[in-house]
């Protein structure tokens, strides 16, 4: 063993952490490591937080993964919790630590230090917030705090729309909670394209939650110090006996930017290949710190668990060698179920996409998670987002039942080695009636892209106007007249088997949308078209299912 062994220091101990220590303890049996946590516990599970507090998790002690005695007994680091880092001394390389428990402060030296402080909840400024009853989940402190509420409570108010906010309003409903859920965007989860959260939207408002869209908190409304109410932008008032506040966080970076530790573009840490700062002895990792976003190839942080494990594991192992792979891009996959409705996405969405200048496009399938006929099946949507000319798969949503997470992964794996639809394609899936289809909905979604690159079905996105077209419904017309697909005067009924025979009834030389429920009746009847000399015809991406589904 090396008598010249390195101490290696972690500030944070939680996903990044914990992961950069244990992982650096596997790659040098002798070299000093310690955790500094300023909370109470290291290594919990943050992303099982609602689930605890809404029962479906039961034990509490199931949150804490590794226990300080665990790291110490099998890894031999030491944790040193309620231990906050206060000051970096670079020059001397020594760390300030602040003993929360003594109000006592010590400096200590490294070799190494790795960063992996997290983020904070956004708190916004507003009248109210300080009151009691208004709370923020991020740790188990949290957690207890609103455990230890919610027995008094009756109205909750979450407020964002995104991951945290999504599931901790479902299982505040599974606590039998009245809750309303209040997002400023015309949307939840503002990341995906609109008519993709459209079912979580129906799904929430099924299961009783109020929905407050394009409206964001003013106020919270107090007596005697207590929150009895949010007052939102435009005036309504929603009682609450609890306020969640779930609008985004804040990365925890003013250590580090106090010594001198440059921030990037989106005022995360500024990392390089390897995790490590503009100082080679300071890595950062997490939400802290900036990653290489997988489709624009720019640097931005990226607040899941995912990318924080795996970059703590390869900032522990570089710290104590000095070498290791280097990092991979973060694409942001991510998933939420929301009362058995699953939604989530790698990459890019179609807006992201444009915004960021890629001429890109998407299709939309609707498919069963397996083979129709066994029993069970359940739908989702698929929506493909690539490149025009290229077919490069940029990202991909997907929302339903089971099995959503499986079609985000294999997209997600596509992405990671710069795939393209034309890849996708070819992917030789596993198959068997209870587990799949012999065509996968990500194969349906890709033959959807091929066709549109080929020419040889062509696509226009369901919030296309439909007005400057002559558009052929394909449904049944029982199926038309329960769900007509828009205002517009040129929409002609058609039912896709009696196509052939009613051509006559067409214009030729007219621009051409066809139209279905899902996209695939309508897709044949694109290639019926064209291959009876219709000049231009497009398939409706998604058409009418994504109203209903
Ligand atoms: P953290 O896990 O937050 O750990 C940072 C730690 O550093 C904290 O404990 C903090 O106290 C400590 N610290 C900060 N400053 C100091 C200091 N100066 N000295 C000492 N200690 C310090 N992600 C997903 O991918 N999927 C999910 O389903 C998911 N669900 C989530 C649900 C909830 C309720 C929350 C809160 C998060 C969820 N996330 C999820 C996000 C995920 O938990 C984070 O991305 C991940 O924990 C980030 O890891 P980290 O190590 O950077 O930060």
């Amino acid at each position: 063993m090396s008598t010249n062994a390195p101490t290696i220091l972690i500030v944070g101990g939680v996903a990044g952490g914990a992961s950069a220590a244990a992982r650096a303890r596997r790659m040098h049996e002798a070299a000093r490591i310690v955790i500094f946590e300023r909370d109470s516990y290291v290594s919990f599970a943050n992303c099982g937080l609602p689930y605890y507090l809404g029962g479906e998790i039961t034990d509490r002690d199931e949150l804490l993964i590794a226990k300080p005695s665990l790291f110490k007994r099998r890894f031999d680091i030491e944790v040193r919790t309620r231990h906050e880092v206060t000051g970096i001394d670079r020059a001397a390389r020594e760390i300030t630590v602040k003993d929360l428990d003594a109000d006592d402060s010590y400096r200590m030296g490294y070799d190494k230090l790795i960063l992996a402080p997290g983020a904070d909840p956004l708190v916004p400024p507003l009248p109210g917030i300080e009151a009691a009853g208004v709370f923020t989940l991020r740790n188990l402190e949290d957690t207890d705090r609103i455990a230890e509420a919610m027995p008094d409570a009756q109205r909750a108010v979450v407020v964002g729309g995104g991951y945290v906010g999504l599931e901790t309003a479902e299982q505040f409903r599974r606590r039998g909670l009245q809750v309303a859920l209040v997002e400023m965007q015309s949307q939840v989860l503002p990341l995906h394209d609109p008519e993709m959260v459209e079912p979580l939207h129906r799904q929430l408002e099924f299961n009783g939650v109020r929905l407050e869209l394009g409206n964001g908190i003013a106020s919270v409304e107090e007596q005697h110090g207590r929150a009895v109410a949010v007052v939102l932008s435009d005036g309504t008032r929603l009682p609450a006996d609890l306020v969640l506040l779930a609008i985004g966080v804040r990365p925890n970076v003013a250590l580090a930017e106090a010594a001198g530790i440059e921030l990037g573009e989106s005022r995360g840490i500024a990392t390089d290949e390897y995790m490590r700062t503009n100082d080679p002895d300071i890595y950062a990792v997490g939400d802290a710190a900036e990653y290489t976003y997988g489709p624009t190839g720019a640097k931005q942080r990226v607040a899941l668990a995912g990318p924080a494990n795996r970059t703590g594991r390869l900032a522990g192992q570089h710290a104590v060698t000095g070498s290791s792979r280097p990092a991979p891009a973060a694409w942001g996959t991510s998933i939420v179920r929301v009362f058995g409705t699953s939604s989530g996405m790698t990459g890019l969405s179609l807006k992201a996409a444009k915004a960021a200048g890629y001429e890109a496009c998407a299709t939309h399938v609707i498919a069963n998670n397996h083979a129709g006929y066994y029993p069970g099946a359940q739908a989702m949507i698929v929506k493909l987002v690539f490149e025009e000319g290229t077919g490069v798969v940029l990202g991909a949503q997907a929302c339903g039942g089971e099995g959503v997470d499986k079609r985000l992964d294999v997209i997600s794996t596509v992405t990671h080695f710069g795939g393209t639809v034309h890849d996708i394609v070819q992917l030789d899936l596993a198959y068997a009636p209870p587990f799949g289809s012999a065509k996968d909905p990500v194969h349906m979604a890709a033959f959807a892209a091929q066709n549109h690159l080929d020419g040889l079905a062509p696509v226009v996105q369901p919030d296309v106007d439909l007005c400057p077209y002559q558009v052929v419904d394909v449904r049944a017309a029982a199926e038309v007249e329960a769900l007509p697909l828009a205002e517009c005067d040129q929409i002609i009924n058609i039912p896709l088997d009696k196509l052939r025979d009613r051509l006559d009834e067409l214009d030729r030389s007219l621009p051409t949308i066809v139209a279905c429920r899902s996209g695939l009746r309508s897709y044949v009847g694109t290639r019926i078209l064209k291959q009876h000399g219709f000049e231009e015809v497009y398939n409706l991406s998604g058409a009418t299912a994504m109203r209903e589904f």
